[in-house]
């Protein structure tokens, strides 16, 4: 897979938070460029983990990358000579990125998206299955769960040190949030009674 001839396509890659998305986001968009093909690379403008204009994995690699404010922005953005498309943290963007990488694959582009299959309920996290539906090329990855060692497929998200409830709030104020990689059954989300 190292770019597109006479037809474009989708290739997405997901998992939980820490199961190394940016990084192989990263590897395939510098293989790429290491093939002279043109690459550019997107994430929604919501993602200031470390820095505005690059994506950075935890590890510590990285890649200039453009922040865009929506869908439409991105598809603006995209010059009529790229080859290659990176859209980091994709489940963030409005439900128009799907039409948008359907365009940008229609018309001879690689489009690689790497996002969060799951938000921290374990439910799927925005436009993300619609992505997965329409792509050609999907991968799966996994973490290593911070609690038994397992394989990790969901995101575990933790208030003042203990595991969030269903109901809380997206944004809270004055707490303390952190998230881990975990497996299915070290997963915790307490309902209201618990
Ligand atoms: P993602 O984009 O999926 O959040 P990154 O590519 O940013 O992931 O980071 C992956 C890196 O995170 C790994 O190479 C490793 O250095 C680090 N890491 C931290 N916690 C874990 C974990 N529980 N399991 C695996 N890797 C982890
Ligand atoms: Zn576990």
């Amino acid at each position: 897979m190292y770019g597109p001839k006479d037809h474009g396509w989708i290739e997405v890659v997901v998992g939980p938070m820490y199961s190394g998305k940016s990084e192989e986001l990263i590897r395939r968009t510098k293989r790429a460029k290491i093939a002279r093909q043109k690459v550019q690379v997107f994430k929604p403008e919501i993602d200031n983990r470390f820095s505005k204009n690059d994506v950075v994995s935890h590890s510590g690699d990285k890649t200039c990358a453009i922040a865009v404010k929506s869908s439409k922005e991105l598809f603006e953005s995209v010059h009529k000579d790229t080859d290659v498309i990176g859209v980091d943290e994709v489940q963030f963007f409005d439900e128009g990125i799907v039409e948008v990488i359907i365009k940008l694959a229609d018309s001879n582009k690689r489009v690689i998206c790497a996002g969060l299959d799951m938000d921290f309920k374990g439910e799927p996290f925005g436009p993300i299955s619609k992505i997965l539906a329409v792509a050609e090329f999907v991968d799966k990855i996994g973490a290593i769960c911070m609690v038994c060692g397992n394989p990790a497929t969901r995101t575990q998200r933790l208030i003042n040190g203990r595991p969030a409830r269903y109901s809380d709030p997206i944004v809270l104020i004055g707490a303390t949030e952190s998230y881990e990689a975990r497996c299915r059954k070290c997963h915790i989300i307490p309902r209201e009674e618990e």
